[in-house]
């Protein structure tokens, strides 16, 4: 029996564990290295593994750094069959797509720029849409909550929720192989309780062996009234002075979560009725659309709303934004707009061209609620830059900067050490993290062999 790391390792994308038991192989992930150019290239890289030669890939959730190689791993050749919730399968669709098609993208502009240097060298995009079509052939079972599932004779998974993102969940295996039986639960990425929209995370049973996430190992959450308070505030004073919030949002989670807030602030009058909202994110829309299809998902509150007919996500001033056309429209606005677009980075997207016309803008303020990964472009914002580049140009920052961490879809220190808490392994592997993050969350970890796994890391289990 063998554990193995291939993503993820001191760093907080790629996800990607690798289990070996009773001859099969069952990878858990298969995420997408975000942050950079030098990461693209480690994304083409090779596996670490056979991609023929996995049976299973048990998916945690559908967020890019945790399915966003799957396409590739399918033109590589494995064969295996996909397991994911419901709402996950749903959801990776959609975001896997969407990964294609922007790497489609980029593979075009990248090669017209060589040709026009008078370059011969051919640029191939990471994977095709045929390649994301052919993996969505590779889902088979559906996963339920807390209901087992046997994947072969010796090996069985249990899903359960991780309270992070629509259908996300933490899978707990049991392995048995010649009469040795080890249980080992990976986190997924596990979610902040006090957030409206989904059930706090459930931890699997106890375990010899969990691997866990420890994005947010460093840091307590404010309240999350607080941090809804603050964009409450930054969207008032923003009016106020006349200028536009421009809001880096991730499609899945993160904007129905801040339409879901933007409807209660209009609903308490905490916010004017004549706001307008765009949520300038084809693929944002769609994810909408999904959330609304899968209310078992949902926390009692919302479920309840959404039985009376009621939809969480529908404020009065709300535009959904799907062509580019009318993307650059909303460029002619200079006040009184919140506009939500992707990427929640700022590595690409529409987010880029509100950028370019409002953060020059002493009026204007822009809005970070969720994590931006070292070298990207939000996170040199967020890190104070006095400039940055946009579209070859050089672009001062003067529109207010706001980061609002309270509407973080991880779990802080103390709800990622109670989740530790109710696993009880004997062995803790830190994946997900920063170095200095999983460092720090270590000392918290006293009953338990801790480990810090490098990258292709082997461990006998
Ligand atoms: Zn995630």
């Amino acid at each position: 029996m063998k554990l193995s790391f291939h993503g993820a390792d001191e760093s907080v994308t790629g996800s990607c564990h690798l289990i070996e038991c009773a001859g099969k192989r069952v990878l858990v992930d298969c995420g997408l290295y975000q942050g950079g150019r030098e990461l693209d290239e480690e994304n083409a890289g090779p596996f670490g593994f056979d991609p023929g030669a996995i049976d299973f890939l048990l998916l945690t959730h559908a967020h890019l750094d945790h399915c966003g190689r799957i396409p590739l791993l399918v033109e590589r050749g494995f064969r295996g069959e996909i397991i994911a919730t419901a709402a996950t399968r749903e959801l990776a669709r959609l975001v896997m797509l969407d990964a294609a098609h922007l790497h489609e993208e980029d593979a075009e502009r990248r090669q017209r720029h060589l040709s026009r240097r008078g370059s011969k060298e051919a640029v191939a995009p990471l994977y095709t849409m045929l390649d994301a079509l052919n993996a969505l052939d590779r889902f088979g079972r559906t996963a339920v909550y807390d209901q087992r599932i046997e994947l072969a004779s010796g090996i069985h998974a249990t899903f359960t929720d991780a309270g992070h993102i629509l259908g996300s969940a933490s899978i707990y295996l049991e392995l048995e192989e010649e009469g040795r039986r080890r249980t080992v639960a990976f986190s997924g990425d596990l979610g902040n309780a006090g957030r409206p929209l989904l059930r706090a995370p459930r931890p699997p049973p106890k375990c010899d062996v969990a691997v866990m996430e420890t994005t947010y190992g460093d840091r307590r959450h404010r309240p999350i009234q607080n941090s809804v308070e603050e964009l409450y505030s930054a969207i008032t004073d923003t009016f106020s002075r006349g200028g536009n919030v421009i809001i880096p949002t991730f499609a899945l989670e993160r904007a129905q979560e801040l339409l879901y807030y933007l409807r209660e602030g209009v609903s308490i009058g905490r916010l004017p009725r004549t706001m307008q909202v765009f949520l300038d994110s084809p693929m944002a829309i769609s994810a909408t659309r999904i959330f609304e299809r899968h209310p078992e998902c949902f926390d009692a509150e919302v479920r309840e709303l959404f039985r009376e007919g009621g939809d969480p996500f529908a404020l009065p001033g709300l535009h959904f934004v799907r062509t580019a056309e009318q993307s650059m429209a909303i460029n002619r606005l200079v006040g009184g707009a919140v506009i939500m677009a992707g990427s929640g980075m700022c590595t690409g997207g529409r987010v880029r061209h509100h950028l370019e016309h409002n953060l020059w803008r002493h009026e204007a303020s822009v809005v970070f609620v969720g994590f931006a990964a070292r070298g990207t472009l939000g996170r040199s914002i967020i890190d104070g830059a006095s400039q940055v580049r946009l579209f070859g140009q050089d672009v001062q920052v003067r529109a207010a900067v706001h980061t609002i961490n309270g509407f973080s879809a991880h779990a802080d220190r103390a709800e990622l050490a109670a989740w530790h808490a109710a696993v009880r392994p004997e062995m803790t592997c830190l994946v997900h993290g920063e170095l200095e993050v999983m460092r720090q969350f270590k000392v918290l970890l006293t009953d338990t062999r801790v480990e810090i796994p490098v990258l292709d890391q082997v461990m006998d289990l």
